[in-house]
């Protein structure tokens, strides 16, 4: 049911950037509280963002789906404890169709520049083949996870094959009977090498740090839970209850590596010993940093694909590429005639290279040389009403992004409600609190298992910039009113 809504607020105009997850809950919440005068630019030629961008063989969410979904769409009919992607994809078009954000969508628009005006207090937004929207507020919801990160390693050129990014996988070149070379053993590589290790002839998955692992094995529902889920009342609440707290309790092994994350670790380490049968593997395959630094993966198909007599893990470094394939470090070299990287994202540069210029033409590049850092996450001194979904610090180790982008809208929402009951052209967070939110976040790190290892929730200071400290229902807290006082309006 849409909730109260304030007067005058379906004048606002908002832009928003991006159409995943983060720019449909915004888009919703607004629309919820009567503010439908919105449009979403999409550089994609669809909506989806990062579950329309992995269509790898295997992608699936790993946070179960009852937790892993807006609240207040619940689905009964999930086929599997976490989703495929295209169930997700599936799900998320739904929500959109439902909540009329579909024809707010501008498609095929990659924004390339925004730029506040101080004299008309507006957001302009430009687009690569220079078409501009004036909006008086800005919601930037791109994410952490949208720009493949391809490492520059001598010679890709010379390989006599073919390459691409698991994030942008190449579903028309045949795996079948090739020699493929994996690089990387993040999540995704966890996903996909189980799948392909079945089809290829050879498989030589190049890992620089191995990971720990907790058992995920995902079959599809019987039917009586199916049934009972459906029919059962209150059980899917329940089951979402349970998600959450699980997942408050990974959070809390990563906050706390020497009591909670130990027991986790054994948990873990006594799972990957069953797992690894072969000794050569087993050595290759133990991580040696602490439990929760990178992120803890979820598969029981994964360490068994490396074992078999086809797949070859190697754990030399790399030293170029050659016409033949990958040469090791040790001068041995790895035919193969396909590269997939699974080499993850660049999650520090957030939005960049899109230009985001402030008060004064302050260009938000230079405010965050040292490091991105804004309150809550969201809000930047120095650019009115301008809101991130999924930014700074607001990255979950053991919870569901969603839980965050759904506080993230609603708090967004209560900001333009603000500005419109006080009469004011804009709303900007004010810099003391913006700089004491920070160190006091920042404060929280030391002691736990993010700082233990070098990991993409780290900028090149080791600042780690992506994730947040804490629970989800400290989040929720800290997000849940608006307080005024904390920002100015003009
Ligand atoms: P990732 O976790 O960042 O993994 C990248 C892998 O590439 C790591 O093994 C990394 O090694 C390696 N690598 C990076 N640069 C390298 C280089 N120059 N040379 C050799 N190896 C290199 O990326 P991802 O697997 O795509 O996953 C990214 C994130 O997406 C995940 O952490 C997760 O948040 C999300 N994701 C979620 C799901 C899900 O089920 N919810 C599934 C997939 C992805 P190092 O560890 O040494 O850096």
């Amino acid at each position: 049911m849409p909730r109260a809504t304030l007067p005058g607020m379906s004048r606002t105009r908002v832009v928003v950037v991006g159409a995943g997850f983060g720019g449909v809950a915004a888009t919703i919440e607004l629309a919820r509280h009567g503010l439908t005068d919105v449009n979403v630019l999409e550089a994609a030629p669809e909506i989806g963002g990062t579950w329309l961008y992995n269509t790898y063989p295997g992608a699936a969410c790993d946070v179960p789906s009852h937790l892993y979904s807006f609240s207040y769409a619940q689905r009964r009919d999930w086929t599997r404890l976490c989703s495929p992607q295209a169930e997700i994809l599936d799900y998320l078009r739904g929500v959109a169709r439902d909540h009329g954000v579909l024809e707010k969508v501008v498609c095929s628009t990659r924004v390339s520049s925004c730029a506040w005006d101080d004299d008309t207090a507006t957001w302009t937004v430009t687009a690569e083949d220079g078409r501009t929207w004036e909006a008086e507020a800005l919601i930037v919801a791109t994410g952490q996870l949208n720009q493949p990160s391809i490492p520059r390693i001598e010679g890709l050129d010379d390989v006599a094959g073919h390459s691409f990014h698991s994030a942008r996988w190449d579903h028309a070149h045949d795996l079948t009977g090739r020699r493929v070379a994996v690089i990387g053993s993040g999540a995704s590589a966890a996903q996909f090498v189980p799948e392909i290790a079945k089809q290829v002839a050879h498989l030589t998955v190049f890992q620089r740090t191995a990971n720990w692992f907790l058992p995920r094995r995902n079959r599809r529902y019987p039917g009586w839970v199916r049934a009972a889920v459906r029919h059962v009342p209150g059980l899917q609440a329940y089951r979402r209850a349970f998600v959450f707290h699980y997942a408050e309790a990974l959070t809390a092994s990563i906050r706390h590596p020497r009591t909670i994350g130990r027991v986790l670790a054994l948990r873990s380490a006594a799972f990957m010993r069953l797992q690894l049968r072969d000794p050569e593997v087993r050595r290759k395959a133990w991580p040696d940093y602490t439990f929760g630094c990178k992120r803890v993966l979820f598969s029981s198909t994964y360490l068994p694909a490396l074992q078999r007599p086809n797949v070859e893990l190697v754990t030399e470094p790399i030293a170029r590429f050659v016409p033949d394939g990958v040469r090791t470090v040790d001068g041995r070299v790895h035919a193969v005639d396909t590269v997939i990287w699974a080499t993850g994202f660049a999650t520090t540069r957030f939005m960049f290279p899109m230009e985001i210029r402030g008060s004064g033409g302050i260009e938000l590049e230079k405010v965050w040389a040292d490091g991105p850092h804004a309150h809550l996450g969201m809000t930047v001194p120095g650019f009115p009403s301008m809101f991130l979904m999924y930014g700074p610090n607001t990255n979950t180790s053991g919870g569901s992004i969603i839980f965050y982008l759904e506080q993230q809208a609603a708090y967004a929402r209560q900001a333009l409600q603000a500005m419109r009951a006080r009469g004011a052209s804009s709303v900007v967070v004010r810099e003391d609190v913006e700089a004491a939110s920070d160190a006091a976040l920042q404060a929280r790190f030391p002691g736990t298992a993010w700082l233990a290892c070098d990991s993409w929730y780290r900028d090149r200071t080791g600042r780690v910039v992506t994730n947040w400290p804490g629970y989800m229902s400290e989040y929720k807290r800290a997000t849940d009113r608006f307080d005024p006082a904390e920002y100015e309006f003009a």
